[in-house]
């Protein structure tokens, strides 16, 4: 994963003239932390479990991102996600930097008790390199506002009552307003400007969304309340489809229950992996990464692509859309309404201040409109596809800073 972010990174150098020097300083990570985290499991039976925190860059402020619990789980996708937030921590100018961490289980096998401890023992060993002024988690896959709240309750044990050390908490534990649907909300406001780039609306399209956990969800929910239809909905155990519209809400209280879409009534039953090729005008792949790879891109159906997953598309994938004329909106823009809120959070914290839901979705919109407009600008200009302008301007914004903070000893004329 990390190898696909670095072709993104030097296409994008590329157009910016970058030196050789200035590439190795903004790509290399600033601390790669392995934390080994024991816990008894409900059995008292000892078991390791490894953590992971890459914090890639601090110019343009603390560090942020999210914290995955997957099996998957390694170094190498916690540097190549952390690296993605530090562009799009950029691109919708919010002051900070990047990161990403996790830890390596299978959540789906272990209970809450055994969760609560393994995030409580991720936050001892990581205590010293987080805080609100240095590095700040958020919920990823296999994360949610519940573990979010024990993260601030175990650093408020060492650090005292310090709800900015973590976003995406719980509304009663200074969480914010709007931030448990901000990554689908900010997905349905690119997708609004996506479409108006095609002299397309609402009414017109039919929609299929892989992945229907925070992302897809609100995703689908969002869009469908705009008047599209969501035609095909995929998680990692099945889809169901339904050519008139899915009840998304129906779905979702069958979601909530039985953890999967598969099963739902209103729809015709499929297997999971057909969901990329499903005929559609717009694809959101909003699960994990390599869904859209060089085995299925060719028999992709929609030309608007909406990525609410980090890292959805391969390279060889991404060549054949951006040759089709495929109009993909790159995930460090698509999903960047998930940091933007955390960064209202933070901020509502910091200042003990609470925002009302309508303020925090109109300025996510505000946030969400400009920074789709100035990867359109640099797309245009450099006449590049929006995916390597989203990086050219993470990196530019990024290298500005890391020259004015002047530990960069070469300026930056871009
Ligand atoms: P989640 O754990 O809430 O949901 C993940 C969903 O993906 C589940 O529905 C799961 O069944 C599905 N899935 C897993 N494997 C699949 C497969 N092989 N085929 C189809 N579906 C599969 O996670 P989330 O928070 O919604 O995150 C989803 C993606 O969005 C991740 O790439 C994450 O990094 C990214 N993201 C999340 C946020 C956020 O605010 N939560 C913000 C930005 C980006």
């Amino acid at each position: 994963m990390l190898e696909d972010s670095h072709y993104y990174f030097n296409k994008a150098a590329d157009v910016l003239g970058l030196s050789d020097r200035l590439r190795e300083i903004l790509w290399a990570p600033i601390r790669t932390i392995k934390v080994d985290l024991v816990i008894d499991d409900d059995d008292g039976k000892l078991q390791h479990y490894q953590g992971y925190r890459v914090q890639h860059n601090k110019a343009r402020g603390p560090m942020k991102g999210g914290l995955r619990y997957h099996p998957a789980m390694d170094e190498d996708h916690a540097a190549a996600l952390a690296n993605l937030m530090t562009w799009k921590t950029a691109i919708v100018d919010v002051p900070f930097g990047g990161a990403k961490g996790g830890i390596n289980c299978d959540p789906l096998t272990m209970s809450e008790g055994e969760l609560n401890k393994v995030t409580r023992r991720f936050v001892e060993q990581t205590k010293e390199v987080i805080g609100p002024t240095i590095d700040i988690p958020a919920p990823d896959v296999n994360t949610n506002a519940k573990v979010m709240g024990w993260i601030m309750d175990e650093y408020s044990k060492y650090a005292g009552f310090s709800p900015g050390v973590v976003t995406g908490k719980p509304l009663e534990l200074f969480g914010s307003e709007g931030r448990d649907e901000a990554t689908g909300r900010g997905i349905m406001v690119v997708l609004d400007e996506a479409l108006k780039s095609r002299g397309k609306s609402w009414q017109d399209i039919r929609v299929a969304v892989q992945g229907f956990g925070n992302v897809g969800s609100n995703a689908a929910r969002l869009i469908a309340e705009q008047g599209a239809k969501i035609t095909a909905v995929a998680d990692h155990l099945g889809g169901v489809s339904n050519e008139n519209g899915l009840d998304v809400d129906a779905l979702s209280l069958w979601a909530a229950e039985h953890h999967t879409v598969k099963g739902f009534s209103g729809g015709t039953a499929f297997d999971n992996m057909e969901i990329i090729t499903w005929d559609v005008d717009v694809l959101i792949p909003a699960a994990l990464e390599n869904a859209i790879t060089e085995d299925n891109v060719n028999d992709v159906k929609a030309d608007i692509i909406v990525e609410g997953a980090n890292g959805p598309t391969t390279p060889a994938a991404h060549e054949v859309l951006v040759k089709r004329g495929v109009l993909v909106v790159p995930d460090i823009l698509a999903n960047a309404g998930g940091v933007t809120v955390s960064y209202f959070e933070w901020a509502q914290n910091i200042q003990q201040f609470r925002w009302q839901k309508d303020r925090v979705d109109e300025e996510l919109t505000h946030k969400m409109r400009e920074a789709y407009a100035a990867v359109r600008d640099v797309a245009e200009q450099e006449d590049i596809d929006m995916r390597i302008a989203a990086f050219v301007l993470g990196i530019r914004r990024v290298g500005q800073a890391a020259t004015s903070r002047a530990y960069v000893s070469e300026e930056i004329n871009f």
